[in-house]
């Protein structure tokens, strides 16, 4: 058997023991597995390095969500965070060659997922932060870092309120799609809000996030395809023009998403600031699809 294999078989095991003893669901039975192999109570057999264990929690995760997570709890799957990850790694690659530490957060953390994976990709020279509202996916969160021995800081909020964190050098978030309800708080705060009625969440969060990062500082937004064709398409551009530099617009492919309409693309962008210059050329690009390699190589040279 597989090492990922065995790993999700002695999760999934646990988790299905405490479905059955505990009458409760299958995410949460994985919650209560991870957090008896944390406390040494039940270790699985073998060693496993950072990405085994975040794999094998990937798969528990996705068989739980697949029983009952909405649209916008979804984790995250690293099909899509390795590419965000190469990006950062791209974008940082000056900063991390001088072996410098990079601080990175994650606004809409969910299970940690798109975190862990960026910052596994980028090794020991990244510390993250995280805010979730949903209880039990940050708690799943906060044990697959710990277990992953990555130093994530954890904020349990709605990430559009005050949030007491340090400016970041980048952010990455897959951001939560639909309409913010706190009209009057999104009209107060948020330059880019609607004229009327709601503001999309996924907007917000845009603008959020540009604010926690430092001047020169970069966000890697997963965000739906269609974002620019909506009726409130102008306030973003006004805001993303007047605040950022746009870095770049990469669309995934469709195939990775089970219909075509929350079809999503990495949407990248740079903190204004005295000294930040914009680039000569934005980066437009489409990922070929996860099965041609060799397109493949050729996008990540293209990338490079
Ligand atoms: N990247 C995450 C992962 O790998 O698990 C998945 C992110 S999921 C698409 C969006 C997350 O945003 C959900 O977990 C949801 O609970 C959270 N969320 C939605 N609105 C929020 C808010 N206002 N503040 C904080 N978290 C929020």
């Amino acid at each position: 058997m597989e090492k990922i294999e065995q790993l999700f078989t002695f999760i999934d095991g646990e988790a299905g023991r405490f479905v059955e003893s505990e009458n409760v669901t299958y995410l949460d039975g994985v919650l209560e597995a991870l957090n008896n192999w944390i406390s040494g109570e039940k270790i699985p057999e073998g060693e496993w390095d950072r990405n085994d264990i975040r794999k094998g929690i990937q798969l528990a995760l996705l068989k739980g969500m697949r029983e009952s997570a909405q649209v916008n709890h979804q984790m995250t799957p690293d099909s899509l965070g390795l590419i965000v990850g190469y990006l950062v790694d791209q974008f940082f690659e000056d900063t991390l060659a001088e072996n410098k530490t990079i601080t990175m957060l994650d606004p809409a953390i969910g299970t940690g997922n798109l975190l862990l994976t960026v910052m596994n990709l980028i090794g020991d020279k990244i510390t993250g932060a995280g805010v979730e509202m949903d209880d039990l996916l940050i708690q799943i969160a906060a044990v697959s870092a710990d277990l992953q021995q990555q130093p994530v800081a954890l904020y349990h909020q709605n990430a559009l309120m005050p949030l007491l964190i340090d400016p970041v050098d980048a952010v990455v978030c897959d951001v939560p799609v639909g309409y913010y309800p706190d009209e009057e708080y999104a009209n107060k705060h948020y330059e880019i809000h609607a004229e009327e009625g709601m503001t999309y969440a996924h907007h917000l969060f845009i603008e959020k996030a540009m604010n926690q990062l430092r001047e020169g500082g970069y966000g890697f937004f997963l965000v739906p395809s269609n974002i620019f064709e909506s009726e409130q398409a102008r306030h973003l551009f006004a805001y993303v023009k007047a605040n950022t530099w746009i870095q770049a617009v990469i669309q995934l492919p469709s195939n990775l998403f089970k219909k075509q309409q929350l079809s999503k693309s990495i949407f990248v962008l740079q903190k204004k600031g005295e000294n930040v210059k914009p680039v000569k050329d934005v980066l437009l690009a489409k990922v070929p699809t996860l099965s041609n390699p060799d397109a493949l190589e050729q996008f990540f040279c293209t990338c490079s």
